[in-house]
């Protein structure tokens, strides 16, 4: 398996997974285009996308949904919550309902749904296997036993390293919103995601991608740094650690 950010932040989410020659997306929360772009800047076709997975209706997550499944004809793949509360598709024949605990055989592939905390009506992470593991873990407000697991299990991880705790609550955000990030159904701070790993993830862990960090309460070496000092106090644990951002997009072999 291959994977690369398309996208990753609160400006828009977006994941793209490569087997052999076909590929699945886990959320297209940037415009069509720029996922065309992106992926050919990578060398990589639009056309081998077999299926959009969606983890929940927050538009970061779902804006390039509708034009990119109907452009290229690919089916969605979303809870019925998902589904009920946000546009994904004028298509409703690309429609299809998933639901927790569903594993889909795609492009090769097994992509398992699981539910995450977080302020949605019913959202999902994802995780990807074909020999090796893959999960993708944003949007999560706390450890959960899925999310423990999904650690617990990854060759690869893509974990959420939303937030700086002292600049959030420093930061310009009204009083209800940092509340809501900081609640056990918001998202991931860079102790939070460092802590997960330190406590659940297995020696064969080789690779942590942060993502969904903040533009306003995060800085990518915070957040790294944050990260490396905890991952001292597991010496058998030596993942490399990557950041995924708006600007930089890399194709990782898993
Ligand atoms: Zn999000
Ligand atoms: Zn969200």
């Amino acid at each position: 398996m291959k994977i690369a950010a398309l996208a990753s932040g609160s400006s828009g989410n977006c994941f793209y997974v490569r087997n052999k020659d076909s590929s699945v997306l886990v959320d297209a929360g940037i415009s069509c285009k720029r996922i065309v772009e992106r992926l050919s800047l990578l060398g990589e076709n639009a056309n081998s996308i077999k299926g959009i997975f969606v983890t929940h209706e927050h538009t970061d997550h779902t804006k390039g949904v509708d034009v990119l499944a109907r452009k290229f004809h690919i089916p969605v793949f979303a809870t019925k919550g998902t589904i009920d509360n946000s546009f994904l598709c004028s298509d409703e024949d690309l429609i299809n309902e998933i639901k927790n605990d569903d594993i889909i055989k795609l492009a090769g592939l097994e992509i398992e749904a699981f539910s995450k905390p977080h302020d949605a009506s019913d959202p999902v992470s994802f995780a990807i296997r074909n020999g090796k593991m893959i999960s993708i873990l944003t949007d999560v407000g706390h450890a959960s036993k899925n999310v423990i697991n999904a650690v617990r299990d990854s060759d690869f991880l893509v974990l959420e390293s939303n937030h700086d705790l002292k600049m959030l609550r420093e930061g310009p955000y009204p009083y209800f919103v940092k509340r809501r990030i900081e609640s056990d159904i918001g998202h991931f701070s860079n102790l939070h995601s460092g802590l997960c790993v330190l406590e659940h993830a297995n020696s064969k862990l080789d690779n942590v991608m942060l993502a969904h960090l903040s533009e306003i309460n995060n800085t990518p070496l915070l957040a790294l740094n944050t990260f490396n000092s905890l991952m001292k106090e597991r010496l058998d644990l030596k993942p490399e650690i990557s950041l995924s951002l708006r600007s930089s997009t890399e194709l990782f072999n898993v």
